[in-house]
């Protein structure tokens, strides 16, 4: 769609994208910045209100279009049938951002094992669906661009988020090695590693309908994770730019900004043996 972007003509055509976990935090602002750029957006998530809200707010501000659907990551073959949906409906897929996620804090002797089942479901599995997913369709294409959220914590040891960092180094080596599988096919992948978000994540405990984890009464997760990033948390918005820009330039890995004296600290701090 052409546009005008800083006084001069933007005459690139408008992407469809999807973005799990779109109604919320990270994947909200990439939908909004998505659609800010004119391309069509589809926010798939649990949470349909939300994402209802979220794809109104972004489609009233334009150029661009947003649409909700409801969808949990979990299921691979709800996964698949959004994406084929998707490229029926538009002809074809440009990004999939496999970004839905959750929390499960606390040390390791106080989970169960519906907790570990939980974090992997939804951060792994529900990444490894949207990649099973989108993938074959954008090998068909010869082109399209996968964005994986990770975390931080999928860099470095992250104790006290063991069951969480677990799911995270899954998705740093799932989108590494895809990315450099797919480059062959004009497939490009980039893997999202951010330390602490200012987004609603931080103050959900674990999910309600499991077992309590002790140490969610006594640890206060926002902190914690403020603390973990060097004490200060990022902006929703300003990663999801850096994403877009990440996306420009087929990079591997958007990380925060100091992440290499983080990186340089916590390896430090970690040391092998
Ligand atoms: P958020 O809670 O604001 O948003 C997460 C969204 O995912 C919510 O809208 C939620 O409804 C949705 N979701 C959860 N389970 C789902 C499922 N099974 N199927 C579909 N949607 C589901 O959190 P956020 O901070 O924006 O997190 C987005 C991603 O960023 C997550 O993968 C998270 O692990 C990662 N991340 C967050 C931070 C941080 O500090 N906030 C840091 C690094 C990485």
């Amino acid at each position: 769609m052409p546009g005008r972007v800083d006084g001069m003509t933007n005459p690139r055509r408008a992407r469809i994208a999807i973005v799990t976990g779109g109604a919320s935090g990270i994947g909200r602002a990439l939908g909004a910045a998505l659609v800010t750029r004119g391309d069509t957006v589809v926010l798939a998530d649990v949470d349909i209100e939300g994402a209802t809200s979220a794809a109104d707010a972004m489609s009233a501000r334009g150029p661009g279009t947003a649409v909700a659907t409801e969808l949990d990551v979990r299921d691979g073959s709800a996964v698949e049938k959004l994406v084929a949906d998707t490229v029926d409906a538009r002809g074809g897929l440009d990004i999939m951002v496999n970004n839905a996620g959750l929390g499960i804090g606390g040390p390791v002797e106080e989970l169960t094992s519906a907790h570990w089942d939980r974090v992997v479901d939804v951060n792994l599995r529900g990444v490894v669906h949207g990649v099973h997913a989108a993938y074959p369709v954008m090998v068909e294409q010869r082109r399209g661009h996968i964005v994986n959220t990770a975390s931080m914590a999928g860099l470095v040891p992250c104790p006290g988020l063991t069951s969480y960092a677990t799911t995270k180094w899954g998705v740093v080596g799932l989108s590494l090695s895809l990315r450099a599988e797919a480059a062959r096919y004009g497939v490009r992948v980039t893997v999202v590693c951010p330390a602490g978000v200012d987004t609603p994540l931080l103050d959900k405990g674990s999910p309600s309908d499991l077992p309590r984890i002790p140490s969610d009464d006594t640890v206060d997760t926002r902190r914690m994770i403020t603390k973990m990033s060097g004490g200060k948390l990022y902006d929703a918005d300003t990663l999801a730019a850096d994403v877009l820009r990440a996306v420009d330039r087929n990079r591997a890995l958007v990380a925060v900004p100091r992440y290499a004296g983080l990186m340089w600290r916590l390896t430090r701090l970690s040391p092998a043996g």
